[in-house]
């Protein structure tokens, strides 16, 4: 028997529990799953699903352990863990996760190419006005960050007929999207985005990527969507670049602090929407499916999928 212990947000153990066990038993895998760390021995356990809001916060004493499972697609919690430095944390790669990132940037990317915001809540309109949005294809998207939601997202506003650009440390190779990496590729992608949409982790080397040369580099009129991390951008010289006209909205679902202060600008700032981090989550059902078939790949000697890279950071 393999002895997993789920240390998330204790008001979701009885899902977790339920979804664990039945992907276990679909899978073939004989699990002991252990709720609560008060359930079992730390030197016992194997593999640990893991979330900044469960109990365990210390890796050390759990001397058996395998592998953790992080139940987040963002690694900054898990990784601020004192933990053996060859221990294996996965991060979380699911297809619920995956399909709800690609319909919030998908709508945000929609809502900005079609300026529906423009026909909202307005008085009558007594000159009939005939300005079309362009299609699609005569649209540029940028995408900073192309790994697992940022690919997706990617793939599909290519298949949706934008001109879509994206941006990764390592050279990629995506159907209909021109990929880029390196100082030149940012430098590329930022001159010709019309809608840039952030989904990078944060990491020393993202911190601030969106500086205010880089905003002011964006072509005029653009829309920025932020579903990455709040730390990714400067936000005073994004404010500024809002308020000159230069940046026409931005849509940020992740701030430095959350929840987002009440005080805070972005709140009342007429070309800002706040959404409270809910871009996308995890679904237990599908997590679970891939959180055994991991604890499965780790059994056979295979590697899990997600692993984090510490000296990367993400
Ligand atoms: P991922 O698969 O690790 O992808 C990260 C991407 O960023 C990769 O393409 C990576 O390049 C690129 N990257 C990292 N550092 C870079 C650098 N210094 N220069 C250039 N590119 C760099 O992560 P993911 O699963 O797609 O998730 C991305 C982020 O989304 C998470 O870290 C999290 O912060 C955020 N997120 C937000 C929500 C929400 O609800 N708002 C939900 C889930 C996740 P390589 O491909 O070359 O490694």
């Amino acid at each position: 028997m393999i002895s997993v212990l789920f240390s998330g947000d204790p008001d979701k153990r009885s899902q977790y529990g339920d979804a664990v066990s039945k992907a276990a038993k679909a899978a073939g895998l004989q699990l002991r799953l252990s709720l609560d760390p008060a359930e079992v021995a730390p030197e016992v356990v194997e593999y640990l699903i893991y979330d900044g809001s469960g109990p365990v916060q210390d890796f050390t004493p759990f001397t058996r352990l395998r592998g953790v499972m992080n139940l987040w697609a963002g690694v900054e919690a898990v990784l601020r863990c004192p933990a053996p430095p060859d221990l294996q944390i996965a991060r979380m790669i699911e297809p619920g996760l995956t399909e709800g990132m690609r319909d919030y940037v998908i709508g945000h990317v929609m809502r900005h190419h079609l300026d529906v915001d423009r026909y909202i809540g307005t008085e009558p309109i007594t000159e009939w006005e005939v300005t079309f949005p362009p299609l699609a294809r005569n649209r540029t998207v940028g995408i900073l960050g192309i790994g697992t939601l940022g690919a997706d997202c990617a793939a599909h506003l290519a298949g949706l007929g934008f001109n879509v650009l994206g941006w990764s440390r390592s050279a990629k190779e995506i159907a209909g999207v021109t990929c880029l990496s390196g100082d030149q590729g940012l430098e590329d992608l930022i001159a010709a985005a019309e809608i840039l949409v952030l989904l990078l982790p944060h990491t020393a080397e993202t911190e601030r990527v969106l500086n205010a040369d880089r905003l002011a580099a964006l072509p005029e009129g653009a829309c920025i969507v932020n579903a990455g991390r709040g730390p990714l951008i400067d936000h005073d010289a994004l404010l500024a670049a809002l308020d000159r006209g230069h940046i026409r909205h931005a849509t940020m679902d992740v701030f430095d602090v959350e929840p987002l202060p009440p005080e805070h600008p972005y709140w009342s700032h007429p070309k800002v929407t706040v959404t409270p981090h809910i871009a996308s989550v995890t679904r237990p059902e599908t997590a679970s499916e891939a959180i055994v078939a991991n604890i499965r790949r780790d059994q056979a000697g295979q590697p899990m999928l997600g692993i984090v890279q510490r000296t990367r950071g993400y």
